[in-house]
């Protein structure tokens, strides 16, 4: 099937991790090209439950390699704290195995701290805290330093030396410590030594092992509609969520990303503010939230739960250029009662099949709904797609109506095995 690109479909959190996990099977190599460890992936191998943050998800499959490529930024701190986890599970990668770009933007402890230190807009934005919004704001103003200048002490004291000059004023205008190059420094060294291994021109070993007929696999981040073009503005992440932000993200050449698959969940969650049509306030939306676990893997918080958008995933599917849907936690619709789903939005007397561009606007739409046939019992062992309830088969024939794209994956459980591949869509070689 060749290479592919998996990308979120809607707000983050669509159960990319399954789905990648399930498609490395397939691939030699797995690709990160975005974004940072305010993503996280949820995987559950041998009934352990593992959350990677920085790494594909794609690490926890030997014999794999995993590339943070150029477009990522890198918490050296937290990266090297996920493959010690990993290693205590016995899944740390050897360095062939993992390839960090030596052009991936870094993110430092002064930007956790400005992120911290700028709550009001943080939580308003939903963002995790973690430093990403503020390393990719240095990396855009073209200060920012990378991961190949970990490999030249008197540069990386030269470059720390101009970003703390820059960084304290800021700081100090939020009542944030200072920061010093004696202090960043040091720990900074010893985080270049250990993950100097690691270090790599990834475009070219991309491009070396793409001629060499290596299939890749591109992960993405978060969601279409929290891209920072298309994304429903400004309450989005800080950095390219499409499967076209790929070959940029990784240095490859844009025929090089193969088919592109959509992960959306049979229902909507998101994080943080921002516009939700379909959400579902007080007793409904916690019935959602609980049947389906929905709180934050990086940050536990809990998720905004509401009914499947069509509109919205239309647009994602437009400008997120899918050939391929993943419908996953449809399990979690089984048992609840009065399922809907949105098929399009009023808005000032007209009907919409897309989101307007303002999410000002978003946030005055008035979903127009479509009834579902409800369906109870477990679904977990079903492994027949005929075998699934009518309600449920559906919502799966109507999505690829409204939304013009085939729906190859539907996904029942956590675990690898509760999944249905349909159209020939394929998981293995
Ligand atoms: P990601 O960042 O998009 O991978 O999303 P999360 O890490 O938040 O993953 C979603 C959660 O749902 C994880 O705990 C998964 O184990 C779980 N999950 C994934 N697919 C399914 C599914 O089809 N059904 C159920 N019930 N849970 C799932």
């Amino acid at each position: 099937m060749g290479n592919l690109s998996v990308v979120g479909a809607q707000w983050g959190d669509e159960g990319k991790g399954k789905v990648v996990d399930l498609l490395t099977a397939r691939a030699d190599i797995v690709v990160r090209f975005a974004g940072g460890s305010n993503a996280g992936h949820t995987l559950v191998v041998d009934g352990k439950r593992i959350v990677v943050h920085l790494l594909p998800s794609g690490v926890v499959h030997r014999g794999k390699v995993c590339v943070l490529g150029d477009g990522v930024v890198v918490d050296p701190e937290g990266l090297l704290r996920e493959l010690s986890d990993l290693e205590a599970i016995g899944l740390r990668p050897e360095p062939a195995g993992l390839r960090l770009s030596a052009r991936a933007h870094l993110v430092l402890p002064y930007h956790r701290e400005l992120d911290r230190r700028r709550e009001g807009v943080s939580e308003a934005l939903g963002t995790t805290q973690r430093g990403i919004g503020p390393a990719y704001e240095d990396k855009m103003a073209r200060r920012g330093l990378r991961v190949c200048d970990l490999r030249v002490p008197e540069r990386l004291r030269a470059r720390l030396q101009a970003a703390v000059e820059q960084v304290n004023p800021q700081l100090e205008r939020l009542g944030g410590p200072r920061f010093t190059v004696d202090d960043l420094l040091p720990p900074l060294l010893d985080h270049a030594r250990q993950l100097e291994p690691f270090i790599e021109d990834t475009g070219a070993f991309l491009q070396r092992a793409l001629a060499a007929g290596q299939q890749v696999l591109f992960e993405g981040a978060q969601g279409v509609l929290l891209d920072i073009d298309h994304g429903t503005y400004p309450y989005v992440t800080s950095s390219t969520t499409l499967a076209g932000g790929a070959a940029a993200g990784a240095g490859v050449a844009p025929r090089d990303l193969g088919a592109v698959v959509g992960v959306a969940k049979a229902y909507v969650t998101r994080v943080g503010k921002g516009p939700f049509p379909t959400e579902l306030a007080g007793e409904e939306g916690a019935r959602l939230r609980q049947a389906g676990a929905e709180f934050g893997s990086t940050t536990g918080r809990p998720r905004r739960c509401g009914w499947l958008d069509l509109p919205q995933l239309r647009y994602a599917a437009r400008v997120g250029g899918l050939d391929w849907l993943a419908l996953t936690k449809a399990d979690v619709l089984s048992g609840i009662e009065q399922t809907k789903v949105c098929v399009a939005y009023r808005w000032r007397g007209k009907r919409l099949d897309t989101p307007p561009v303002d999410a000002e606007d978003l946030a005055q739409v008035e979903p127009v709904y479509e009834p579902l046939t409800a369906f109870s019992g477990s679904l977990r062992e079903v492994r027949d797609y005929e075998a699934l309830p009518a309600g449920l088969r559906e919502l799966v024939a109507l999505i690829e109506r409204e939304v013009g794209v085939r729906v190859g994956l539907v996904s029942l459980g956590p675990q690898r095995e509760q999944t249905i591949l349909r159209h020939g869509f394929q998981a293995a070689p």
